[in-house]
């Protein structure tokens, strides 16, 4: 494996770095005209949510805050169980606060399902979802996910903070890999 090209391990690119900082800006402006007067805490599950978080965070020109949640949910492989254990919980005392969930991608929805009724147990102002990808079996949950930065097909992604077995986290661009990273 050449270490130093990874980005030549992708197939086919869905979304450049340029695409992903453009639509996160268009995020970034609707999130803050719907908050106005209100103050925001983004909560960021660890770890595929990182690099959405600190973008879209730079593309707001207000004061919000920031805290982290890990989380794993049990399942075999790339598949969720909905069984969901937290890891790492809030710092933050959320009772009374405006909580938007920031994720990477929304696949089956469980975990978040799981995530957005046990935020709202807290006794929340709100709580609502921004993911930057959401692929198509989660459009049958019914958690409402009120900003989507791109519907992808059902496809295994990897960049932008997204893993293949840890790796390819660090990519700036999101896409598929090529079959041989695989075997
Ligand atoms: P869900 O509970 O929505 O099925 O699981 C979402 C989690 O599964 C994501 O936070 C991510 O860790 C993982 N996941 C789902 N689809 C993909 C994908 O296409 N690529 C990668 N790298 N992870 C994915
Ligand atoms: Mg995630
Ligand atoms: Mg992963």
């Amino acid at each position: 494996m050449d270490e130093s090209h990874i980005e030549g391990d992708l197939v086919n690119i869905l979304f450049t770095e340029e695409q992903i900082q453009s639509r996160l800006g268009e995020l970034a402006a609707e999130i803050e005209a719907e908050y106005e007067g209100k103050d925001i805490l983004l909560v960021g599950v660890l770890r595929g949510a990182v690099m959405v978080m600190a973008d879209l965070a730079r593309h707001f020109s207000r004061h919000l805050e920031m805290d982290w949640m890990a989380v794993s949910s049990y399942g075999s492989g790339t598949k969720s169980s909905g069984v969901v254990r937290i890891l790492k919980d809030l710092d933050t005392d959320i009772s009374g606060r405006h909580v938007i969930i920031v994720e990477d991608i929304i696949d089956t929805g469980l975990t978040l399902s799981w995530l957005v009724s046990n935020l709202t147990s807290r006794a929340p102002a709100s709580v609502e979802i921004c993911t930057l990808l959401r692929k198509p079996e989660a459009l049958q949950m019914s958690v409402d996910v009120k900003w989507v930065g791109y519907d992808i097909p059902n496809e295994f992604v990897v960049g932008y903070g997204l893993d293949y077995a840890e790796r390819y986290r660090n990519l700036r661009s999101i896409g598929t890999l090529a079959p041989h990273v695989y075997s």
